[in-house]
């Protein structure tokens, strides 16, 4: 069985064999049209064996802890017997240096520990870009047999927004100290939270941690919870100590328990499922759009045209849509 057959990285896969695993994903990565085809089947024959991990997401700045968390927290689920795949997003990393997530040298134990799995971000430039592959990376993941896929990213712009709409649990890491409680409260970032815990609950800073739990408890007091049966906790953790590592993992798992017996977290997944394909078909729409050729051709003077007030926005925009028509859309 070659490497350009399909069965060769299902049956990898589904084997639990990591270098395959590994291919796999590089073959979702990969900006090769043929590649990409080759890995769209295998992420759509693999499709019946997925959804069975728990989903996480897990957010906060720079400096808040997150991989020592997600060493701490790994290892203690690794030791349960559960495995684990951590993957990120972050949209500014590249292959060639620059700040890669989920790197293997941040996460000491979990590296080498033989029931988890370490991947960074992908570097493909856009958000979406980045989104799809660590999508269907979570996917491959599941149907290898990890039952805990955590998805890192970094608290900047769109793209905390963008993990949240691919898991079941987003977890938001905070400090306690001058004004970030605030800060998280005006980007919106509490709002995406099914928790929040404030890291580095330890020796000093233990009181001070006490008292950012109860502002952030009044600050989602006042937010609309998305369901009645889920009101996000404010939790304390450290992930030096370990002291609360486990309760989150106890809170994480009541979650899983309530929204899957009310029939929420099916909904939640198929809600996803269908939000992901629309964004697919609105990022393939511009793609045709902008590599159609009669576009290309006009593009450039339609849009002077427009700045310079001899053409109407709507006209310029219609005129555009209309080659698009009749030139057809591939
Ligand atoms: P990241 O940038 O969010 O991934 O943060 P890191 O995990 O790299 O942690 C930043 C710094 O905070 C490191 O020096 C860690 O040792 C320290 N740190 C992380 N978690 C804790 C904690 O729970 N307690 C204390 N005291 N320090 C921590």
């Amino acid at each position: 069985m070659g490497e350009k057959d399909p069965d060769f990285y299902i049956d990898g896969v589904r084997s639990g064999n990591r270098r395959i695993l590994a291919k796999t994903i590089t073959l979702i990565e990969s900006a090769h049209p043929a590649h990409r085809q080759l890995g769209r089947t295998v992420v759509d024959r693999l499709l019946p064996f997925t959804g069975t991990a728990a989903r996480l997401g897990i957010t906060g700045v720079p400096g808040v802890g997150k991989s020592t968390f997600i060493e701490s927290f790994g290892m203690m689920l690794v030791e349960m017997g559960h495995r684990v795949a951590v993957l990120a997003v972050d949209p500014s990393s590249t292959r060639s240096g620059g700040s890669v997530m989920a790197d293997k040298t941040r996460m000491e134990r979990l590296s080498v520990a033989p029931g988890a799995f370490i991947r960074p971000s992908p570097s493909g430039g856009t958000l979406g870009g980045v989104a799809r592959m660590t999508r269907e990376t979570l996917l491959i993941c599941e149907a290898a047999g990890f039952d805990v896929v955590i998805v890192e990213t970094v608290g900047v712009g769109q793209s905390e927004t963008t993990v949240a709409s691919m898991v079941d649990f987003f977890l938001v890491l905070m400090l306690a100290g001058a004004g970030d409680e605030l800060q998280g409260i005006k980007k919106g970032v509490l709002e995406l939270a099914d928790a929040v815990a404030i890291n580095k609950a330890d020796g000093d800073n233990l009181e001070k941690a006490k008292k950012a739990q109860r502002s952030y408890e009044m600050a989602l007091h006042l937010l609309n919870p998305a369901t009645p049966t889920w009101s996000p906790p404010v939790l304390t953790c450290s992930a030096l100590t370990m002291a609360g590592v486990d309760t989150i993992w106890k809170t994480i798992q009541d979650y899983h328990r309530r929204l899957t017996g009310t029939g929420e977290l099916e909904e939640k997944r198929q809600r996803q499922a269908l939000a992901w394909m629309w964004s697919r078909i609105e990022d393939g729409l511009k793609d045709r759009f902008f590599s159609n050729p009669a576009v290309k051709d006009r593009l450039k003077a339609i849009e002077t045209s427009v700045e310079r007030g001899d053409l109407s926005p709507t006209v310029g925009a219609e005129t555009l849509l209309f080659l698009l028509d009749k030139h057809g859309l591939v």
